[in-house]
């Protein structure tokens, strides 16, 4: 798989984030351990000394001051101590290593942390006032050194400071190979999406390992899918104005050659810019039956919501028609409610429903029946267009309202059609907040039904 440029990078930031949140928080469990420990062997020598001292104040002052200067057998090796010392802080006599920890000229009653020459580490000394047997008063002092306590503390020291740097070092190692497995699919998709082009859109995410980047990539797919579907719409679009456009132009010119080839009459001229005024009457028709549908897609045409009397709009579009019906010997029966209004664009509403009726006239051979209905139904308002027409092949139904789509090309090109009269119309349908359906039997006749909210 290639590899993108900043994956590199945003593996490495994702695992030094990773292992930065997991330092500080080691790190300040770590303290807080360590400072607990700490606190907790201090007491534990404070609690001692000070339970020896208050046991042997009441017993065994006397005996400490027959041992004076002599030497004690376990002194050297001995990490605690009780003495007694008269007033002034001079040592009287005690057990244990009682020479080592140095004794102040004042001594006060409590804990203290005094110096001890020669030791490596200080001792921890509990005094208390005492009586000396002589009736004087005088200090006890019972102490412990702490050099075992803070050789326990160093220990602790030093392998935090080793084993928390190997901890982040492997959580940092894990953490990359994770990174890495983590971003792989979205990279993955990177790829994926690079290669997808405006040319080429029939690329897919697929599949993805974990569910989230699944789902993801299943909502990319079906987006991909959908912009697929409006581009070839587009395309085959483009195509099919280019055409509409090239075989008029094409009619025109050939026209034009023609006439150009040799001097002709006045009348011939006259028969020749004639035709050639219905063509280009043609071709505008198309360019702003396509200006319209393309105002329809940018969303600029709105309809101008007015009160519309349909009744009396029906009747007007029905009167347009009836010319046209009248020269092919068709019946148009009118069959409208009286009294239909609604919010609507009168202008667009008469385009829609004209579009229909000529069709119908159109699509229906001599001697047909044209039928416009109008109801309410409910809350929405019904009209239907129905004729005894050629009707519409089942096949034909579901792409009848796209653009430029014509049932029959045949048939279509004689009636001079471009196959955007419906287009238009359900785009009108649908932008009043109503639908265009229609139902149709090949042979039978054709009903379109357009329901608007009432
Ligand atoms: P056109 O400009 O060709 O009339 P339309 O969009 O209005 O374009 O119609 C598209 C096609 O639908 C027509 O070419 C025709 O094949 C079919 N059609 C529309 N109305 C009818 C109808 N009343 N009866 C039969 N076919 C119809």
């Amino acid at each position: 798989m290639r590899l993108l440029p900043g994956r590199r990078t945003m593996r490495l930031r994702l695992t030094l984030w990773y292992v930065a949140v997991l330092a500080l928080s080691t790190a300040v469990i770590a303290v807080l351990f360590y400072v607990g420990l700490e606190t907790a062997l201090r007491n534990q020598v404070d609690n001692g000394i000070r339970e020896t001292a208050a046991s042997e104040a009441k017993t065994s002052v006397g005996d400490f001051l027959q041992t004076g200067a002599e030497p004690v057998p376990d002194e050297a090796s001995s990490e605690s101590m009780i003495r007694v010392l008269n007033g002034e802080g001079q040592v009287l006599g005690g057990a244990g290593a009682f020479r080592r920890p140095r004794a102040g000229r004042q001594p006060r009653a409590g804990l203290a942390t005094v110096p001890a020459p020669g030791d490596r580490a200080p001792w921890r000394v509990y005094t208390q006032a005492v009586k000396l047997p002589t009736g004087e008063p005088g200090w006890l002092q019972a102490g412990s050194s702490l050099a075992g306590t803070e050789a326990a503390l160093a220990r602790l020291r030093r392998q935090l400071l080793l084993g928390l740097p190997l901890m982040l070092l492997l959580a940092g190692v894990g953490g990359l190979f994770l990174a890495g497995r983590a971003l792989a699919p979205i990279d993955h998709m990177a790829t994926a999406a690079e290669q997808i082009t405006g040319s080429d859109l029939s690329g897919r995410m697929g599949p993805q390992g974990s569910e989230e980047l699944g789902r993801l990539a299943a909502a990319f797919d079906r987006m991909l899918e959908r912009l697929d579907m409006a581009f070839q719409r587009e395309r085959r679009f483009v195509s099919d104005v280019s055409h509409e456009l090239r075989t008029p132009l094409t009619a025109l010119r050939g026209r034009i050659e023609v006439t150009l080839t040799r001097p002709r009459s006045r009348v011939e001229y006259q028969d020749t810019l004639r035709a050639l005024e219905t063509e280009v009457a043609r071709l505008t028709r198309l360019s702003e039956d396509l200006l319209l549908l393309a105002r329809f897609d940018r969303g600029v045409l709105t309809p101008g919501m007015e009160q519309v009397d349909l009744s009396g709009l029906l009747a007007s579009v029905a009167e347009q028609v009836r010319p046209l019906a009248q020269a092919r010997s068709q019946i148009l029966v009118e069959d409208v409610e009286p009294d239909l209004g609604l919010r609507a664009d009168p202008d667009q509403l008469v385009r829609l429903f004209f579009n229909l009726l000529d069709n119908a006239v159109k699509f229906t051979g001599d001697g047909g029946r044209i039928g416009l209905t109008g109801r309410r139904n409910g809350v929405a308002i019904t009209v239907e267009v129905s004729d005894t027409g050629a009707g519409i092949g089942s096949e034909h139904l579901d792409s009848i309202f796209d653009r430029f789509y014509r049932a029959e090309e045949s048939r279509a090109r004689t009636t001079g059609g471009h196959g955007l009269g419906l287009a238009i119309a359900n785009e009108i349908a649908r932008a009043h907040g109503g639908t265009l359906s229609v139902s149709s039997r090949l042979g039978e006749g054709s009903t379109f039904t357009v329901a608007l909210p009432g």
